[in-house]
């Protein structure tokens, strides 16, 4: 490791001592698979850190984890490799689904970088398992090589380590390591929409992402932005994206988020009843209005 990597994983180190020291000390006993950075907080501890993160996200996470694997625990609780996960990106930088761009004269734009985006889930794929470590045996002499996978097409090994020969090898399925995968879909919400085509983008989730949202959620995804070609060799492009953080937006009647007792008044005052335990010298609204909105309230809760 070199100077300045040194320098990355002991400022992360700090950073977690200073921010997350109680987070950190759950995620060990918990057995929750990701710890939530909050990007803001990395912002007030050093604007060139959060930098760093919004241009190289992927290698920024490299070195956080690097550093989560380090950081001081007590003897009886240990980490498994938890994943980092960047949230709760500045505003100034955060896109509704299509408002991003390539940039011009080869600037290259968003792409490449951490953004937020911010849409409503169209719809979501069925939970994919996706081979994250292949363990590949040797057919000839039976050493086993372990092949990180990337991308979609599954890598084998070259060479045998044990008997320098090209195989054949056969994938051992119980022995390789797998990740829970999803795609998903999102779009401009309806009302912004409006007279536009289409516009959308496929974000990937894995992990403790899958299923964490479902169709019709509106969103604030944090997200490494990239292009893929829309076939194989193609100069037409799209925007795909791959999810770090996902954030569930309230929806407008969230506030109305009834007890049972509530639901129990609301329900005698839609029916014209007594209000049982209400306290009427409480409440500021006349009688009348208070009806009214009770009865509009019990008709939200009806739709609900
Ligand atoms: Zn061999």
């Amino acid at each position: 490791m070199s100077q300045s990597e040194m320098t990355l994983t002991d400022k992360w180190l700090e950073f977690y001592r200073r921010y997350l020291r109680d987070e950190i000390g759950e995620l060990a006993l918990s057995d929750e698979a990701s710890l939530p950075v909050d990007l803001q907080e990395v912002f007030s501890y050093d604007r060139d850190l959060y930098e760093d993160i919004r241009d190289s996200p992927e290698q920024m996470r490299e070195y956080a984890e690097e550093a989560l694997r380090q950081y001081d625990l007590p003897a009886d609780v240990s980490l498994t490799s938890p994943r980092v996960r960047f949230y709760n990106t500045n505003e100034t930088h955060t896109y509704e689904v299509g408002a991003y761009s390539t940039g011009n004269n080869g600037s290259g734009g968003q792409v490449g970088e951490l953004i937020g985006v911010t849409g409503q889930v169209n719809k979501r794929s069925k939970k994919r398992t996706r081979l994250v470590t292949a363990v590949y045996e040797c057919l000839r002499c039976g050493t086993t090589t372990e092949i990180p996978q990337e991308g979609e097409d599954r890598q084998e090994p070259h060479e045998c380590e044990g008997c320098e020969r090209q195989g054949p090898f056969k994938l051992d399925t119980r022995r390789s390591t797998y990740v829970d995968d999803q795609q998903l879909r999102l779009q401009l919400p309806p009302e912004k929409a409006e007279g536009t085509s289409d516009e959308n983008i496929d974000v990937t989730l894995e992990g403790d992402l899958v299923n964490s949202v479902e169709p019709g959620d509106r969103v604030n995804a944090d997200v490494l932005l990239d292009l893929r070609e829309k076939k194989d060799g193609s100069t037409l492009f799209q925007f795909v994206a791959e999810g770090q953080h996902l954030q569930v937006e309230e929806s407008d009647f969230s506030e109305i988020e009834p007890s049972e007792k509530k639901l129990e008044q609301i329900h005698d005052i839609a029916e014209g009843r007594a209000v049982r335990g209400h306290h009427r010298q409480h409440c500021p609204v006349t009688p009348g209005a208070r009806d009214a909105q009770a009865r509009d309230r019990a008709a939200v809760v009806r739709r609900r």
